[in-house]
Parts: structure tokens; sequence; C-alpha cells
């Protein structure tokens, strides 16, 4: 099933990074003179997964703009993007009423993303992500960078794993292996502790839980057994939030329509109040939604919101102790456990661990770029550099095709250790029949309904023989990525059979072949056409900021004294407001964002007026209003 293609200017050298392609978040990291540091950045490197586009296919931004952009222009704004992967329309069906973005409705195949009149699979938008990553490393590290290794949750299916592997390839990176990020964890701790034991990775993030058992012994790092769910994380949490709040704000005005901006900003405001209950006992929302005239506050204690998170984190015990019992070992067999994963911050969780498995958790891991950092010492460990150190993973479900009456038959049982092979033999049921087709599927269920197909794929040019003296060998290779491949030969005639593989929730060769002709065609035009769309959209925020807040001043709703506003310098600050806003109407980014840096130096003092103003009502005791 999997297609290399090799880029112009992918062969030959170039830097090996990591990268942590994650739900909320994404990182990329690499080993400079062998230490592991993530690329730096804003808010210390980590790249929001969120990318708004224009109707016309336009990449807008990527990163902490687009995160922005989701509270303005909520319906151009994709984010959780990696809950898609691999995943059809029906599968996400039951959910897309919470997402503030549309889903093409279509029967088969991969869920598509709408926007405008186009549509994206996950695969291209994470691809958006993934190049916005590597721009970052190569403008740091000031080299061209060409090679990645990429982490999936361990319990990522081969769907999954192939549209990672495909989003890599799509951003001009050779994907040189995918590795389950509890794994790559556990390589950032294992080193730099130069431990040996057995130790469990908690990984629990925004959109999957994961939770591995390692042994680590002398720079082998094997996992023992690996369990999960690729739809469970934090998210979750700030799902039931979102329909809390939501459920109330209708009981105050039943007419209540959330906009798809509504959406967001009760969104961001459920995981806000999330984050703060972690270190505080209560926090505030407060909302306005001044186009339907509705206004809501409420005030959250911690014990309410672990009340309503705890059937959610219970949903990570079974696969704990599953894990466990796969691997043969108890709590007490255990040395270690490692909390990866932002959403492991949450003081509900660190007590559920504890509880699992009768042990305090090491919470001592950065959780948020301990995945990127084990990446990018595997990907130095590929190219070369560090020695001394292998990777023994395993594939987290197990392979089969369908038998007689829907069962599954296994050929390779998960937890089983990557690379593997496994063989199946298969004849004809009739005279000269010259094909047979076969059903793939991955999962733990004895019926394939309720497993996930892979693929089906048929087998073709065997030689016309009588009924059941063919016998084709089939051979399923599990690689390193743990991605599947087939291959199959008639043991009498010795001629391979072809195999033709339908994956049915990935690409096919040609689209994937299609894509990247129309990347790499349209990549000049895009970087330019880039440049402009996200320059005018960093300059429509910052005017409409400013003539909101200008016009608060106006009508006196903010407070600041007339001696303090002379010392302002509103005229100017007008001025440069018109320069940009001319700017804005040509289509030169560079002017546009020379304008845009005036204008944001002009307001600074402004900004700084109403922060005190503000301060000083608030320490009146009045109300708090937003500026
Ligand atoms: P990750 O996928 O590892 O980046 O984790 C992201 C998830 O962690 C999101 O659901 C965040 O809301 C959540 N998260 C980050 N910081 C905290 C915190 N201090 N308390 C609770 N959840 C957090």
């Amino acid at each position: 099933m999997a297609l290399q293609i090799t880029l112009p200017g992918q062969e030959g050298s170039g830097r090996v990074v990591g990268i942590d392609l994650g739900t909320t978040n994404s990182l990329v990291a690499y080993v400079e003179k062998g230490e592991a540091k993530v690329i730096p950045g804003q808010d210390g490197g980590i790249v929001p997964s969120v990318v708004t586009l224009d109707d016309s296919g336009n990449i807008v931004s990527v990163g902490v703009h687009a995160k922005k952009n989701a509270l303005i222009d909520a319906a151009h704004t994709v984010y959780s993007v990696k809950r898609l992967m691999g995943k059809s329309y029906t599968d996400v069906q039951k959910e897309s009423g919470m997402l503030s973005y549309k889903l093409a409705p279509r029967e088969e195949g991969l869920v598509r993303v709408r926007i405008g009149n186009r549509e994206y699979t996950p695969i291209e938008l994470s691809s958006f992500i993934l190049k916005e990553l590597k721009d970052r490393a190569e403008s740091y590290i000031g080299e061209t960078v060409t090679k990645a290794v990429i982490t999936v949750p361990a319990y990522f299916n081969d769907a999954q794993r192939q549209a990672t592997k495909d989003a890599g390839r799509l951003a001009g990176l050779e994907v040189l292996r995918i590795i389950n990020e509890p794994t790559a964890a556990a390589l950032a701790y294992g080193l730099d502790r130069k431990k040996n034991g057995i130790v469990a990775v908690y990984d629990f993030g925004g959109g999957t839980f994961d939770i591995s058992i390692l042994k680590l012994s002398d720079g082998i790092f094997e996992v023992r057994s690996t369990n999960g769910d690729t739809y469970l994380g934090g998210d979750d949490i700030d799902r039931r939030l979102m329909e809390l709040f939501l459920t109330q704000i209708n009981r105050i005005e039943p007419k209540f329509e959330p906009t798809p901006e509504d959406l967001q900003r009760i969104r961001t405001d459920s995981e806000r109040v999330k984050v703060e209950l972690s270190t505080k006992n209560e926090a505030t929302v407060e909302m306005v939604f001044a186009a339907q005239n509705v206004s809501y506050k409420r005030r959250i204690t911690r014990q309410e919101l672990e009340m309503m998170a705890k059937p959610i984190l219970e949903r990570t015990r079974k696969p704990c102790l599953d894990a466990m019992a796969d691997a043969g070992l108890h709590p007490d067999d255990i040395d270690d456990v490692v909390l990866v994963g932002g959403a492991t911050r949450m003081p509900a969780v660190k007590a559920l661990v504890q509880e699992i498995f009768k042990r305090k958790p090491n919470d001592s891991l950065n959780p948020d770029e301990t995945v990127a950092l084990g990446a990018a010492i595997q990907a130095d460990v590929l190219a070369g550099g560090t020695k001394d150190i292998l990777l023994l993973d395993v594939t987290p479900l197990s392979l089969g095709i369908e038998t007689i009456g829907g069962m599954m038959s296994t050929i390779i049982p998960r937890n089983t250790t990557i690379p593997t092979k496994a063989r199946e033999t298969y004849t004809t049921f009739a005279d000269n029949q010259t094909g047979v087709e076969v059903n793939v599927y991955q999962g733990e269920r004895d019926f394939v309904k309720d497993n996930r197909h892979l693929a089906s794929f048929t087998l073709k040019g065997i030689p016309p023989m009588v009924a059941g003296l063919a016998k084709i060998s089939v051979t399923f290779l599990i690689d390193a990525d743990g991605i599947l491949h087939v291959t199959a030969l008639e043991e009498h005639t010795g001629l391979s059979a072809e195999v033709e593989v339908k994956p049915s929730y990935g690409l096919t060769d040609e689209e994937i072949e299609r894509m990247l002709r129309e990347s790499i065609q349209y990549a000049k035009e895009d970087i330019v056409g880039r440049r402009l769309v996200e320059a005018k959209t960093e300059a429509e925020r910052v005017t409409n900021a400013t003539e909101r807040v200008l016009g608060q001043i106006r009508r006196h709703e903010i407070d600041i004294p007339e001696d303090r506003l002379k010392t302002l310098n509103i005229n100017q600050l007008i001025d440069d407001l018109y320069a940009l806003k001319k700017a804005v109407a040509g289509d030169d980014p560079t002017e546009i964002k020379a304008k845009l840096d005036l204008l944001e130096k002009s307001t600074e003092p402004l900004a700084q007026e109403i922060m005190n103003a503000s301060v000083a009502q608030a320490l009146e005791g009045k109300k708090l209003e937003e500026v």
C-alpha cells in the first residue's frame, strides 16, 4: 500500500527533524551536537495545529494567527484535524455539530472539510501544518530540511499512519519513520536519565490517549504492550463544558442560535476554564453575544469540572489495565509511570493514574516538548548521528482477513514487535479461476463488521488450473512505521500474482501524485498569495480592534481622563490607521506590513492606558468590561 515518491530536490542530504504533529499543538525539534532541542518561536516553539484558508484555497495563516482567526472567521479555520485523519464522514458525523467548520457529507472514502467551494482531506490540511513546521525549522537552522520522523498516537491504525505519512510527503518531507508518541517520549526520558527498568508512559493529549509499557535496558527501548483510544482527550472535556454552557445559554434565551464564531468563542472559553482549574479552585466564564442580545456568566469550581470530566478520564483506566495484562505485568512490576500530553496537568488525571498504577506518577518531563524531542533523537539515529539506541516497537492492533461468515481470521496479533511478516496461503474455488478477492481488516473483534476495513485486494494473473490446485502465498508485512504492505506469489508456477490494493480510507496513488504535482506547480504563486493574504488578515484584525477601541473612547465607554488622552497622540494614530487601510486596498504585502508596524507602534501607549484604566476600574470594584 505504501507509495514512494521522491520530490525534486528531495534526494541527497538535508537536515533531519523530529515532528510532533499534535491534535491541538505541533512542535519541531532537531539534534545539534548530540543534544535534542525544540525549534524555538512564540510560545516556546508550540505551533497551534490550526489552519485558516480563504474561499479561493489560499492558506491565510497557520499556527498562532490561525488560532486568533478562529474567533473572527470560524468557518474558514480548521482545528483538531488529527481527529479526522483516516476517518470517513460517518465516523465523525456525531460530533460535526460541535465543529465550527463544515464537513462535506459524503458516503464514501475519507472525510473532507468544506471551505468555500473547495473540499480538503485531513491529509492536505495536516500537510499545511507540517509545511509550516518545515519552514520554521529551515529559517532557524539556516539549511533545507528534507527529512523527518513524525510521531503518531501508538493506537493509530494503518489508515491513520498512512495518512500521516502522505501528509509529510505532500509537505515536501521524506518521512524517515513514523514513530509512536509514547515511545518517542520514553526515548527522551530514557536517554536523559540513562535508566533501566520497566516504564509506563501515560499520554493524554488534546484528542488521543495512549498507554505504552516499555522495557529500557542499556539503550534498547522495547515496547512490551500498547493500548489506547484515538478519540479521547482534553478536547472531550472542552466539549462537555461547551454542552453545559450552551444548554444554560439556551435556557436564558431559547432562540439563541450560535454562529460559528460564537461556537468558537464558547470553545475557547471552555478550554481556558479547564486549564485554569488545573491550578485554581474556581474560574469564571463571561460571554456576551451582542448580535443576539444575550449575556452569560457562570462561576465553575474544580470539583464541578472533575465531576463532568470523570466519565471521560475513567475511559483511560481499562486500556491501562489491558496494557499491563498484555505485558504480563502488575503495577508492582513497573518502576516509573511517566506523564506526557497537556491534559495530564489536570490534578484529577494525576490522581487517577496514581490509583491505577498504585504509585505517584512522574510529572517531571515537559509534557509539551518530550514527544518532539524523542522524535528528533530517532531522526538523528536514522541519519546516523546518535548511536547505540535501538527502538523495538509493536503493532497496536491485530491484522487479519475476512473468512466465511464475516469472521475475522487474525494473521498478525496486536503487540507483535515490528517490523513483522506473516504468510497466508490461498487457493481457487472454481476451475480456471484467475483472480481471488481478499478483504483486510484491523481490530480485535471477532466479526469483521466491528473492525476497521483497511483494504481489499484482488490477486490477479493466477494461471488457469483446476479448482484448489493453485497455491498463492500472500505475505503481509508490517513495516517499522506500522504500515501494511502486501505481496503475493503463486507457488506452483513461481509467478508473482499482481496485488491490487484499494485502501478504503486513504488517498489513491493518483490522487497523491496529482496533489504533489499541483503543490510544486503552485508553490511559487502560493508563497506570494499567502504573504498577501496573511498581511491583509492581520491588518484587518488590527484595524478592526483599533476602530472598536476608538469608538468606545468616543462614546466614553472607556474612561480615560482628558489630560491623559492628550498625551496619547490619537491624531497620529488615526493617520496611521488610514494609511494602513489604504495599503490593505492594494496588493503589496511589504507595504501593508510596514504600515501595520507603524500603527502597532502608535497604538502602544493607548493599549497601556486602557490596561491601566481597566485595572483601576477592577480595583474600584466596578464590572470589568471587555475592552
Ligand atoms: P497536547 O495534545 O499534548 O498538546 O495536549 C493538549 C491538551 O492539553 C488540550 O486539550 C489542552 O487544553 C490540554 N492542556 C494543556 N494545558 C493544560 C492544563 N494546564 N490543564 C489542563 N489541560 C491542559
